[in-house]
């Protein structure tokens, strides 16, 4: 693996269906390119990381709900090669 550096992975927060899965339009993440930069999964990993941890602390969902979109930012990060993120 040695020289090779990823650039890209599918995109996290479509998971590749280049939609949102929130309104009829593209992925506001990739823009419907269906694959993410890693600079791109830096800054939705961080999001997903703030939403998880304010939603919990405002009752938006629960505590296992925080941990399980932790766990999606740092699967996105891991594959993009990124630092995970903690708490
Ligand atoms: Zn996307």
């Amino acid at each position: 693996m040695s020289g090779f550096r990823i650039t890209k992975i599918v995109c996290p927060s479509c998971k590749g269906s280049g939609r949102s899965d929130l309104f009829d339009i593209k992925c506001l993440w990739c823009r419907g390119a269906k694959r993410l930069s890693v600079a791109d999964v830096d800054a939705w990993s961080a999001q997903v990381w703030v939403i998880a941890g304010g939603g919990y602390i405002a009752g938006d969902h629960s505590l296992a709900d925080c941990r399980t979109m932790e766990a999606e930012a740092n699967a996105a990060r891991h594959l993009a090669g990124l630092p995970e993120l903690s708490a």
